[in-house]
């Protein structure tokens, strides 16, 4: 479970303090599956790296399956990550030096996993890569780099999995199988999924969707926000097609 009370994100910038997240509150149950929405700057990302212990924020709390973050020094926040969050970063960050196999091994060789590479992959397999193995980021498409960040992700099966945009650079049966393993981790693993993402197909997978707005959360769920009736609209134009 994740809980956010009151949270503020502000940076210094040359032209003085930007606020970028302003008084985030959320909740979101153990195993729940939660969309966020919004336009580009409004400070998705940015949240998602507050709740992934990934960034500190400028005021306000968070509590991550019973861990309050604000206690934990940097040591403290690295343990918590390795131990029940797993990333999927808009820009992949996978590390250069190492091939597609060890990209994802990375993870389950930290915590001690006896059969890493044979999971590894067992994860590439699942995300169509069987046959790019020994390929290095660089001689990947955005598409495979993003299916090795899927596959990194899930091989430690985490408590919460946060993903930036993780169907934005994949064609629609791409996308497709991303998302079904997305939500079989969910109803499998009770993994708590925090997605944020452009694509409506996902964000109607999900148990709830919120719309970020200038740093501001709200629950998108009235006809009467405009927002939300976007996302009705087209996801009863998605299912009648
Ligand atoms: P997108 O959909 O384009 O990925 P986003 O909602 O994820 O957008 P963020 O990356 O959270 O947006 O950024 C929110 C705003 O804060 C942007 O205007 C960005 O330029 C600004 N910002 C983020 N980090 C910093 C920083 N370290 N210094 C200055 N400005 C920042
Ligand atoms: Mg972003």
């Amino acid at each position: 479970a994740i809980k956010v009370s009151d949270l503020y994100k502000s940076v210094t910038t040359q032209e003085g303090e930007l606020t970028i997240l302003n008084g985030i509150n959320l909740d979101v149950k153990s195993g729940e599956s939660v969309a966020i929405l919004g336009p580009s700057g409004s400070g998705k990302s940015t949240l998602l790296g507050l709740l992934a212990a990934l960034d500190s924020p400028t005021r306000g709390e968070i509590v991550l399956d019973g861990v309050t973050l604000n206690g934990l020094d940097e040591e403290g926040k690295a343990a918590l990550r390795k131990q029940k969050v797993s990333f999927i970063f808009q820009s992949f960050m996978l590390v250069d030096t190492l091939n597609a196999l060890e990209n994802v091994m990375l993870p389950a060789e930290l915590s001690g996993v006896n059969d890493a590479k044979q999971k590894a992959q067992q994860m590439l397999e699942r995300v169509g890569l069987s046959h790019r193995l020994n390929h290095f980021p660089n001689q990947l498409s955005g598409g495979e780099q993003q299916r090795v960040a899927i596959a990194r992700a899930f091989i430690c099966e985490p408590k919460v999995l946060f993903a930036d945009e993780p169907t934005g650079n994949l064609d629609g049966a791409n996308s497709d199988r991303v998302a079904d393993m997305l939500f079989e981790l969910n109803r499998e693993s009770d993994t708590t999924l925090v997605l944020v993402t452009h694509d409506l197909q996902l964000a109607n997978r999900c148990q709830r969707r919120l719309n970020m707005q200038a740093g501001q959360l709200s629950e998108v769920v009235s006809a009467s926000d405009n927002s939300g009736e976007q996302v009705m609209a087209r996801s009863s134009a998605a299912e009648a097609s």
